[in-house]
């Protein structure tokens, strides 16, 4: 059975994508699967309110996929796990004006969370070096010349490599998830948004152009993760073509990354600790006189 290294990518060296399954082996039990994520869940949300008493550290998860991979469905259910006021969800489109007047990391420096909270990033700044990439989107950008010369891309995976170094740095940790939906099973999911009156607003023309450019993207995917990959930031390219198999490899990698932080309950100092005895007897006390 594959454990959650088999899909951690920490930059020790290249990988190609077409190595990671889409799916799951046969021989894992989806029953014994559901039943441990649940318990991981568990241990996540007990983990995650001592993250947010110590209020040392934040986390920030990064989900990237192609269309219909499972991103948002796997985030309904990392969330229902954990405690909302210690956590929030962005989702990043197309940029606004306002962020396409910006450098491509502001939109997503303004979402980091305070230091104790996590924050999920439904795609993330990795699309200026994914769909900006394939559709070359720089070009067009009101930008100088210099700006677009060169390897914009490779100068892109540079800023996001220190930039994210930058955040360790300050006590942060990111980890970045690809969900590897196959082919197939996109246009399966397709399909059925296409077929589903309920599913119909999920689908829209768009998605079938994207579709088109699979092989571009799985090349830019490729070259994204192998450039970013670190210790620190590692990326899992999860099987997305059963989503119980990748709900449960991401709460394993988040349990993973809870059990880095190791955060613990604050203890009070000695004077603290006086004080919280003579408010102990202060309400005793009010027991005793009624
Ligand atoms: P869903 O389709 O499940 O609702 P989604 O994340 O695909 O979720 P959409 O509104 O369909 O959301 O698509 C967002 C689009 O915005 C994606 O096609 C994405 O590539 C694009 N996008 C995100 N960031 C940028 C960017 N910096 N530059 C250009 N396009 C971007
Ligand atoms: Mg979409």
């Amino acid at each position: 059975m594959s454990s959650l290294k088999d899909f951690a990518v920490k930059g020790d060296k290249k990988i190609k994508l077409k190595q990671f399954a889409t799916a799951p082996d046969d021989s894992i039990s989806k029953e014994k699967i559901i039943r441990k994520t649940q318990e991981n869940l568990e241990k996540m949300e007990r983990f995650q309110d001592r993250l947010y008493s110590e209020g040392k550290e934040g986390l920030v998860l990064i989900f990237q996929a192609m269309d219909a991979a499972g991103k948002d469905s796997t985030i309904k259910n990392v969330m229902r796990g954990l405690n909302p006021q210690g956590i929030d969800v962005y989702s990043f489109k197309q940029p606004s004006g306002e962020e396409a007047a910006h450098s491509f990391l502001w939109r997503a420096i303004k979402c980091f969370p305070t230091r104790g909270k996590m924050a999920i990033f439904n795609r993330s700044y990795y699309e200026d070096v994914l769909v900006v990439k394939v559709h070359k989107l720089y070009e067009t950008a009101k930008m100088p010349n210099r700006c677009k010369q060169g390897n914009v891309i490779e100068r892109r995976y540079t800023d996001i490599k220190n930039f994210e170094e930058y955040e360790y740095n300050n006590g942060y940790r990111i980890i970045k998830f690809f969900l590897n939906v196959s082919k197939d099973e996109q246009k399966k999911r397709f399909l059925e948004r296409i077929d589903l009156k309920i599913k119909n607003w999920k689908f829209s023309s768009s998605d079938l152009k994207e579709r088109a450019h699979w092989d571009e993207y799985m090349k830019a995917y490729e070259a994204a993760i192998n450039a970013t990959a670190t210790k620190h930031s590692p990326w899992y390219v999860l099987p997305a073509d059963k989503k119980w198999y990748t709900r449960y490899l991401v709460s394993e990698a988040v349990l993973d990354v809870f059990k880095k932080i190791a955060p613990q309950y604050p203890e009070l100092e000695e004077d603290a600790q006086q004080r919280l005895q003579a408010d102990r007897e202060c309400l005793i006390a009010e027991d005793n006189s009624r």
